[in-house]
């Protein structure tokens, strides 16, 4: 049940955020995978990437917003997994919802791992590439050994090629 945690943090019948079951899909499924990433405004501004995998969006919250430069590690704290449909979702969940506020999508285009995603995500080093409109080429995502409560922290880095920027703070306003 990968979405049981985003279920059962929600009241769907208040909040507008989508909930689609998760559709039986082909394995062989070629379509690109998505990436998104949501601005959200909630009692913290901070920055939800979210990947396509295994039919739901694998999601970290950013509070510092994603750097373009390599030497930068961002902070991701890994939330539960979120519905396909989220991947569209813009609106403001009302107050006392979980996650009030206004989400809003910041960039959000398809990303394809290098080598098996499900490994890269098991031993904690997720490498892949992105393809945007803001947010391109080879990124990495690495898990730290400190969680937060039981939440796995990782970071996000930039890897250097043509589309890093090596001396700019933050790509996250
Ligand atoms: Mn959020």
């Amino acid at each position: 049940m990968p979405l049981h945690e985003y279920i059962k943090k929600r009241d769907l019948k208040v909040s507008p955020e989508p909930l689609h079951k998760k559709k039986s899909k082909s394995p062989k499924k070629t379509s690109p995978l998505m990436f998104v990433v949501q601005e959200h405004h909630a009692s913290h501004l901070h920055y939800d990437f979210r990947l396509e995998l295994n039919g739901v969006l694998k999601s970290w919250a950013i509070p510092k917003g994603i750097s373009l430069d390599p030497k930068v590690k961002r902070l991701a704290v890994e939330v539960e997994d979120h519905p396909l449909s989220y991947g569209h979702f813009e609106g403001v969940i009302p107050q006392g919802q979980y996650g009030a506020g206004t989400v809003r999508i910041w960039d959000t285009g398809t990303w394809e791992p290098v080598g098996s995603a499900r490994q890269g995500l098991k031993k904690g080093h997720l490498e892949f590439k992105l393809r945007g409109k803001k947010l391109f080429g080879s990124w990495v995502l690495i898990k730290t050994q400190r969680a937060a409560g039981k939440k796995s922290q990782w970071l996000l880095i930039k890897k250097s090629d043509e589309y890093a920027r090596p001396h700019e703070i933050s790509k996250s306003a």
